[in-house]
């Protein structure tokens, strides 16, 4: 049966590692687009299972006990989801398919599932099937080194990018693909605020550079001032609480900066064409920027046609 799926003119794929990134990377994004009635799809690869447990009560999920966080987690997932008003959202070939891989260089590195083992290629198509479907015009992931390093976070960006390049004769693959990324101005304001702070998430740390993700500012593409959502980003960031503690360094950033803190994010631009910006750097305000207007029905597609 073919059957015709109207989705909003402006859709939105992205695709991260474990539970509670969507939120901490890009929960306002999300949020944002999702008020404005883009279609957001969200593709976690893992389901966390080698999260560490903040909740004491449940620390008997953990691995190497009853190896039950996983699915405490997609829970958590679908609670950030809602506080987002995320309404898609998927596990890369489906729940429990790829494995939380854990810090780089661990044993759970080798397990069998662990994504950091998987097949790229398959993985892949896994989310050009997703891509099908959904038809984004705009893609975010992170970087080559995974925003930090993680090999979950790694292995979701060769993953993405891969499936990039295998829709992208079919016709279907997004416009343009953004990576996460900190601008170096906003990290060093955040090493001065805090120098001496009894509480400095930047402790160690002497310049900007030193962060793997600290990005030059002229490299920076786009800065998504999402304010307005700050408090549906930290009700998703609550509602992965085996994973973030309510005494996180994250929340009292956010009491100290406010808004900005929680609802400003930054994009890299690894495909396509920026758009029109502004600013010294020329810096989008708007992920779909310089993208055909999407209710142009000459220039975008309508719907989706697939077959179920
Ligand atoms: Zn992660």
């Amino acid at each position: 049966m073919t059957v015709v799926t109207t989705l909003p003119d402006r859709r939105l794929l992205l695709v991260h590692a474990h539970p509670d990134d969507e939120a901490i990377g890009t929960g306002s994004t999300m949020a944002h687009y999702a008020a404005a009635g883009a279609h957001v799809t969200l593709v976690t690869c893992t389901l966390g299972e080698e999260g560490e447990i903040h909740v004491p009560e449940l620390a008997q999920l953990a691995a190497a006990e009853a190896d039950q966080l996983g699915g405490y987690r997609i829970a958590e997932l679908a609670a950030a989801c809602a506080a987002l008003g995320v309404t898609d959202h998927r596990f890369l070939g489906g729940a429990g398919r790829y494995r939380d891989s854990g810090m780089m260089g661990l044993p759970t590195n080798e397990h069998p599932r662990a994504f950091w083992q998987a097949d790229l290629d398959e993985a892949a198509r896994h989310l050009v099937e997703i891509m099908r479907e959904v038809r984004p015009q705009v893609m975010i992931t992170y970087d080559g080194n995974g925003f930090y390093g993680h090999p979950d976070h790694i292995q979701a960006h060769r993953v993405a990018m891969r499936a990039v390049e295998l829709a992208r004769p079919e016709g279907f693959a997004p416009t343009k693909v953004y990576w996460t990324a900190m601008p170096q101005s906003v990290l060093e304001a955040g090493l001065t605020h805090f120098a001496g702070s009894s509480d400095n998430p930047f402790a160690g740390i002497e310049k900007a550079t030193e962060l793997p993700f600290c990005t030059p500012d002229a490299q920076i593409a786009a800065r998504i001032d999402a304010t307005e959502q700050h408090a549906a980003k930290e009700a998703a960031m609550r509602a992965h609480a085996t994973q973030i503690p309510a005494t996180s360094w994250l929340y009292s950033i956010a009491g100290n900066f406010g808004a900005e803190f929680m609802g400003v994010e930054y994009f890299t631009l690894a495909v396509g064409e920026k758009g029109p910006g502004s600013g010294p750097y020329g810096w989008e305000d708007d992920l779909f920027a310089g993208l055909p207007a999407a209710d142009d029905p000459d220039r975008s597609p309508v719907g989706v046609v697939g077959h179920r």
